[in-house]
């Protein structure tokens, strides 16, 4: 092995022994990293966490469910085996919400992760653990899962960068599904460098997904420019915390100073997009998660015949997000109510795109805040998920629409947690959102 990789093993060591507290790794695979030792790859030398519902052959992969526990992978993901052939280190796999349903990485087998700047708060989530090893620099990028803003939304609590890519440029090939037309694989990193190269190294078509888009892949070069900003007052409103709105208006003040146009635009669908959001996701999960039955994966209760044993199994081995979601989406498709809201939903989902399409005729990126509110308290929202759901209202219209939307952090706040705005670029621009984050710190 190289030295240089061995060093960055033992700082992966030293900082996770710090930092086990924090909760964020739920297997440590340093022993024996995962790799493709490819020594001119894009990503040797490069550190790096996975979420736990991406597969990894040999490792367990458990979705922090226990209707999965001791469920082990015997197959890689492509994202996986693109890091392989990059010559990437996998080090561990790390925590989240229970099948990437929650925004708080508190819904867990494994416990809760807690924000490596304040630990009474949550780190975010779904993939809270992923955003922690960053964070924390036990790694240099991890990968997370977003379908509603699983990655921006941690990536803002813990003052990192988080890519949601547009829909269909990373293979989703071997992620466990949650809701198949929003989930996305997601990257978080410390610098747009490391996001990049691990962009480049793993997105791109896959014929074992056919939701997977055959379009080019343009290398990334920073090019100095003026941008038209768009500014949807729909983002800017009551929901939105006013510490934190006044000083994203200061930096709005300065990218006006510095000759970017800010433009105010109209988004009208986007008051639509919490209720959307989670009438077409639950009705995926529903149909997703059914084949959790005990007969094919993990964990198996009991039961007098097939039935009893299907339904004692997914009683105790869901947790209760999970299993309202399941409900409430088996409900939305249920023939008395299809029309009502799953149809309707699906509408709205095309106006919500609409409005993205509109505002991208005259713009080069959106900008918006990624978070309404500083990290909550742990346990502030578990009783309530309303409020949980409330948490992701600037980040599911974008997965909706399924353009790509990066989170930058900016600044700091009082209490030192951290600020950061949203990006938001047209279909496929990935390269135009890295290129403004890039740009302000020139
Ligand atoms: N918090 C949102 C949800 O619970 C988003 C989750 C995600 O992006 N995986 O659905």
């Amino acid at each position: 092995m190289s030295e240089f990789i061995s060093d960055n093993i033992d700082q992966f060591k030293k900082k996770n022994k710090l930092n086990t507290h924090l909760n964020a790794i739920v297997e440590d695979l340093s022993e024996n990293p995962i790799t493709g030792r490819n020594i001119s790859g894009r990503l040797f030398n490069k550190t790096i966490a996975i979420k736990e519902n991406i597969h990894i052959k040999g490792v367990k992969i458990k979705c922090a469910s226990k209707i999965l526990n001791n469920y082990q992978s015997i197959y890689d993901a492509t994202v996986i085996e693109k890091i392989k052939d990059a010559g990437g280190s996998i080090l561990a796999t790390t925590n989240m919400d229970e099948f990437a349903m929650g925004s708080s990485s508190e819904h867990s087998i494994h416990g809760v992760v807690k924000n490596p700047i304040d630990q009474t708060r949550v780190a975010g989530g779904s993939s809270g653990g992923s955003a922690v090893t960053v964070a924390t620099n036990m790694v240099d990028i991890a990968l997370g899962t977003d379908t509603g803003g699983s990655v921006r939304q941690p990536a803002a609590f813990c003052g990192i960068y988080g890519l949601k890519p547009t829909y269909g440029r990373i293979s989703r090939y071997g992620i466990v599904s949650y809701a198949s037309s929003f989930d996305q694989i997601g990257i978080f990193s410390k610098s747009i460098e490391n996001m990049v190269s691990m962009f480049e190294s793993i997105a791109g078509y896959d014929k074992k997904d056919s939701t997977s888009a055959n379009k080019p892949i343009n290398n990334y070069n920073f090019k100095n420019k003026k941008y038209k900003i768009g500014i949807p007052h729909e983002y800017w409103g009551d929901g939105l915390d006013s510490k934190i709105k006044a000083k994203l208006e200061q930096f709005l003040d300065k990218l006006k100073s510095n000759n970017h146009k800010l433009i105010p635009i109209k988004m009208p669908y986007t008051e639509y997009s919490i209720a959307t959001y989670y009438i077409l996701t639950t009705a995926e999960a529903s149909s997703n998660l059914a084949r959790f039955d005990g007969v094919q994966y993990g964990y198996r209760e009991k039961g007098s015949n097939h039935i009893d044993m299907t339904t004692k199994t997914r009683n105790f081995g869901f947790g209760d997000e999970v299993k309202r979601r399941i409900l409430l989406g088996t409900f939305v498709l249920s023939s008395g109510y299809y029309d009502a809201y799953f149809e309707k939903a699906q509408k709205l989902r095309r106006l919500i795109q609409q409005d993205f399409k509109n505002a991208f005729s005259e713009i080069d990126i959106l900008l918006t805040p990624t978070v309404p509110s500083i990290p909550f308290k742990i346990g502030e929202k578990t009783d309530d998920p309303l409020k949980m759901y409330l948490s992701d209202i600037y980040t599911v219209p974008m997965s909706l629409a399924g353009v790509p939307a990066l989170n930058i952090p900016i600044g700091k706040l009082e209490n030192d947690l951290p600020l950061c705005i949203q990006a938001t670029g047209n279909f496929f621009n990935e390269n135009e959102l890295f290129n403004f984050a890039e740009g302000l710190f020139k």
